[in-house]
């Protein structure tokens, strides 16, 4: 008979589900969706329900392993955590004597860990050992220095308020893979009368049930949201009370639109102006109006201008106010009052930054120290950093010190001089508050740790005391890195919440108003639309449409969006077989190229070698290759990511993975 435990979802999703896990012997059986978060409402996605294949599966690391092969071969011994760590103090300590501090790279995401196993004891590990300091902007960052630099830190329209909307316009983002719990929300809006608005260069499985579909060339929503902006003041259909009270930037952002009329933005855009036209209208009629911006629209050069045009459409057109009007980027800046840098215990060094984006360059090309030591945890970078090939041949670096702290055996754990087994988050016990759903968890370990591993907490724990970086007196374990976190009045009201009811919520409610609960969280209170900072760091100003990498010999756009099977890399080594190349059948034609045919994807950076899919949802144009592909995926092991630039966007230092531009033929 299975114990049935709570716990809740930590992956990258914003959906935060809450868990029922059947556990049995201390391993899970099965898992199903609670009913503690609204959105979760009893149901879950095919990932999590089935994550027993992930946590007990062949690729499971499940001891410490010590490289015995070449590097990159995946030939190792398995050792102690005794030796393991032993030889990893040893080296990392002789690197920092030999080379400094910044010789040490740390490399990590938050795949699946919140505030507890996130950063905590890492932090204050790579902090105390002087380490390079990693810029980690793979997803989110244009987007959250735009969102934030407009309207500061406030989360925007919870996700259950759509049911409230009579337009929903989701932009760059496809639920149906990455937030499956949006999409019956949207179909209950639609079945009250609500209308369905999607920008997206494909027709994702909700754009079919969409009333408009405009498919933007990407790097271009810059451009259909400023010819947006520009209608909405010429039309009259400005709110220009709102706007005199609560934005400033107002002439300055008109100005700025002008010149994108219909007929040009269209020209840029691949839209045409009859469905610009269309969008205005509906979207100026309607009230209340919610736009769900995604991260598609953020990967390229002119990321964060996107997204900040993007968001500034509800300000002009005086969408707030009303309960499912405004809009939503990320609802991780929900007010809570606490925060999971609090277990750190340690402030960040001025050591050198390294975008996480440049790891390929870091690792060939920086000097005065090289990076001689990489540390990997929560992470995948051979999957998931641009310039794949120059990422590898830096791991191949014969005196580059690789540790890689992971739950399966990953095509950049195969690079690894040491292999650390780390948990699953069913395994810990974690703390996340979500980016969707606004609602904050503390789940107990609920399942007994497969083998030997460990979580990121206990390992870098044991490391702090083997370099004799440990400090008596300070927070070590789960529960007193809990209190941390949870200090103050603020935090004792959180664990009396969770306490009762197993779920805590924002200081503002589980599902705050802009303007009617709270004002912006910028320091004059108002919506800047043209934000200073925003302004000197966008290498052309904010709002600037820099011009298509595409060349003659390049001329297709590869994008790179998730898929329903995976989260980003994660479960990469669950899904087998080969995963094909979509193209729009006009280009397909263009290059003889049938459904099923094997191709050579390749420009100046690289080739990927797969089989052809031919996909009426694409836009001519448009080449698809999903994200966080891993090397068996395809036919010569390299993926999207070897034909990735690693240039960065306008804003936040955020990746350009949707400005690979690259040619197809037939093999
Ligand atoms: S990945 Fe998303 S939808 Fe799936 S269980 Fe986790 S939070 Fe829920």
């Amino acid at each position: 008979m299975a114990d049935v435990r709570h716990s809740a979802c930590p992956l990258d999703c914003p959906d935060l589900c809450h868990l029922e896990v059947h556990v049995e012997g201390g391993k899970v059986v099965r898992v199903e969706g609670g009913d503690r978060t609204p959105i979760t409402d009893g149901f879950i996605c095919g990932k999590v329900r089935n994550i027993a294949e992930h946590m007990y599966g062949e690729a499971r690391v499940r001891t410490p392993l010590i490289r015995t092969g070449a590097k990159g071969a995946g030939e190792f011994r398995e050792a102690s955590w005794d030796e393991a760590l032993d030889l990893v103090a040893a080296r990392l300590g002789e690197i920092r004597a030999r080379d400094g501090g910044e010789a040490i790279l740390p490399y990590h995401y938050d795949g699946s860990n919140g505030w507890l196993t996130g950063g905590a004891l890492a932090g204050r590990f790579f902090r105390r050992l002087g380490a390079s300091r990693l810029l980690r902007t793979f997803c989110a960052m244009p987007s959250k220095t735009a969102v934030q630099g407009l309207y500061g830190a406030v989360p925007g329209v919870a996700l259950e308020d759509y049911t409230h909307a009579k337009l929903i316009v989701l932009w760059g983002v496809n639920p149906s893979a990455t937030g499956i719990h949006l999409v019956p929300i949207i179909q209950r809006a639609i079945d009250a009368g609500a209308r369905l608005i999607v920008v997206d260069p494909r027709r994702t499985p909700l754009a079919r049930r969409a009333h408009l579909h405009l498919a933007p060339r990407p790097g271009t929503d810059v451009v259909v949201a400023l010819a947006a902006i520009r209608a909405l003041f010429a039309n009259g259909q400005a709110d220009l009370a709102f706007l005199g009270e609560h934005a400033t930037g107002v002439v300055e952002l008109r100005r700025r639109a002008e010149p994108w009329t219909f007929t040009r933005a269209a020209q840029v855009s691949g839209v045409p102006a009859t469905e610009l036209a269309a969008f205005v209208e509906e979207y100026a009629a309607a009230s209340p109006a919610v736009i769900r911006c995604g991260w598609g629209l953020e990967r390229n050069r002119n990321g964060g201008s996107a997204v900040a045009a993007v968001l500034a459409l509800p300000a002009v057109a005086g969408k707030f106010g009303v309960r499912g009007g405004g809009y939503t980027m990320s609802n991780g800046d929900a007010r809570w009052g606490v925060s999971g840098d609090a277990a750190i215990g340690e402030r960040e060094p001025g050591t050198r930054e390294i975008n996480m984006v440049h790891l390929g360059q870091a690792l060939t090309e920086l000097r005065d120290p090289p990076v001689n030591a990489l540390f990997v945890y929560n992470c995948n970078p051979v999957a998931t950093a641009p310039a794949q090939a120059l990422v590898e041949r830096g791991l191949a670096r014969e005196d580059l010190f690789t540790v890689v702290h992971e739950q399966v055996m990953t095509d950049t754990a195969r690079w690894a001089d040491v292999v650390l087994p780390a948990t699953v988050f069913l395994e810990h016990r974690e703390i996340r508050r979500g980016y969707g759903a606004m609602r904050l968890y503390d789940s107990a370990a609920v399942a007994t740790p497969e083998g030997l591993a460990r979580s990121n907490n206990e390992l870098f724990g044991a490391l702090l005391d083997r370099m004799g970086l440990a400090r008596g007196g300070e927070a070590r374990t789960d529960e007193e890195l809990a209190s941390a976190i949870f200090a103050g009045d603020r935090g004792a009201t959180i664990r009396a919440q969770l306490a009762r009811d197993g779920v805590a919520t924002p200081i503002d409610g589980p599902s705050p108003m802009l303007f009617v609960d709270l004002p912006p969280g910028t320091p004059d209170r108002k919506v800047n639309l043209v934000p200073a900072a925003l302004d000197a760091a966008a290498p052309e100003g904010l709002y600037a449409f820099r011009a298509d990498p595409g060349t003659e010999a390049f001329p297709l756009a590869l994008i790179s969006p998730a898929i329903p099977s995976m989260v980003s890399s994660t479960f990469g080594q669950l899904r087998k077989g080969r995963v094909p190349l979509e193209l729009s059948p006009d280009d397909a034609a263009a290059r003889g190229i049938a459904h099923g045919d094997e191709v050579r994807v390749w420009n100046e950076r690289g080739e990927v070698l797969v089989t052809a899919a031919i996909s009426k949802d694409l836009r001519p144009g448009v080449a698809l290759l999903p994200k966080g592909l891993w090397r068996h995926h395809t036919a010569n092991g390299a993926t999207s990511n070897a034909l990735c630039p690693d240039t960065v966007a306008d804003l936040g230092g955020g990746a350009c993975y949707n400005d690979a531009r690259v040619q197809v033929a037939r093999i």
